[in-house]
């Protein structure tokens, strides 16, 4: 038998800034961008769910949640003090793990597959990491448990916040049957209303498609979700988990047609980038320049060059597809800076080594 979970910290940067300052625990508290009295740009990254009961979740405009609760808590992000807590949770849920596959900084898929017997002992054997965390690190965390990745994480996100929620085996219909199509892994909005176009609105309704006609639609994916819908997923936790791509992003004050801004955010999100980059021990081998116009649409240009850690070359590459694609009488209001193509570089030090 099979048994996976999902572990999940709930409103996570928000539950770090609570760690060391007690005063803000059961108040309103936002962590993300300058609210600036409601003339702010950039989002909510998290909020707890005091915040939530006023209608502010992550994701949304930070001007519209200062319209909706102006004296909630607003603090800016401290990606370091974060990370630095994430270690510390994935080493205590590493310690209880089989096989460990953290997805980012807040969650981590295990296999405990030789630990428990059943979902019973797998119940009880979650809240004994649930305990650890609250004991040890003092964080609040939700625990999905199943057979599969995909059916862990969807019992996480039903447990949530500070539950634990388990589907069997016999349970794994029901529980699917009345979910929205987007709640499975891989269903966006566009997949959503072209599934809903072909009349699947629920996954149960989903998991009766011909896969043959969901081919036909989709390709292989079509079949992937087919599976998906029928609680099937064979993908193992793994353990070797690469970090794909790294990458910073920036929202101007105010929208601008300011080559001196663009390239001055630029450099500055390298300079974010790189710092990464040889954390991980990596060199990159394509460089994409991401920009986001006043009227929201996105361009995203990319380079291959020779393998490189050099700081400048995501400079000059990005300065360059910002010459040479941009379109000047357009004002930017986002920039983004990302690497991927990596390879290890030898000798360099691993996120393990940091992690010692
Ligand atoms: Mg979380």
């Amino acid at each position: 038998m099979r048994v996976i979970m999902l572990v999940d910290m709930d409103y996570f940067f928000v539950a770090c800034e609570e760690l060391r300052n007690k005063d803000i625990i059961g108040k309103p508290t936002v962590v993300g961008f300058d609210p600036k009295e409601g003339k702010g740009r950039g989002v909510v990254m998290t909020c707890n769910y005091e915040a939530r009961k006023f209608g502010i979740r992550s994701g949304m405009p930070i001007s519209m949640a200062y319209r909706l609760k102006p004296d909630a808590i607003y603090l800016p992000l401290d990606y370091d003090w974060y990370e630095k807590v994430s270690k510390d949770v994935m080493s205590v849920i590493k310690e209880r793990a089989t096989k460990f596959e953290q997805v980012s900084v807040d969650e981590a898929f295990i296999d405990v597959s030789d630990k428990v017997t059943d979902f019973d002992e797998a119940r009880i054997y979650a809240r004994r990491i649930k305990d650890d965390i609250r004991s040890r690190i003092g964080l609040p965390c939700t625990i999905g448990v199943s057979y599969n990745k995909l059916l862990a994480k969807m019992a996480c996100e039903s447990a949530k916040p500070n539950g634990i929620g388990v589907v069997t085996e016999s349970e794994a219909k029901a529980f699917l049957e009345g979910k929205s199509t987007d709640d499975l892994y891989g269903v966006g909005r566009k997949t959503k209303e072209r599934l809903e176009a072909m009349g699947y609105r629920t996954v149960g309704e989903l998991a009766k498609a011909n896969p043959m006609d969901m081919m036909e639609h989709f390709g292989a994916f079509g079949i992937e979700l087919h599976d998906y819908a029928n609680g099937i997923d064979s993908s193992e936790v793994n353990e070797n988990y690469e970090i794909k791509s790294i990458s910073r992003e920036y929202t101007f004050e105010r929208d601008t047609s300011s080559e001196k801004d663009v390239i001055g955010a630029i450099d500055r999100l390298a300079n974010e980038v790189i710092g990464d980059v040889k954390k991980n021990g990596f060199a990159f081998k394509v460089v994409t320049l991401k920009i986001r116009y006043s009227d929201f649409s996105e361009h995203l240009r990319s380079r291959s060059i020779r393998y490189s850690n050099d700081v400048r070359e995501i400079m000059n590459v990005c300065a360059q597809l910002y010459r040479d694609n941009a379109e000047k009488e357009r004002k930017v209001r986002k920039i983004g800076v990302r690497v991927s193509g990596f390879i290890k570089r030898k000798g360099q030090k691993s996120m393990e080594d940091f992690a010692k």
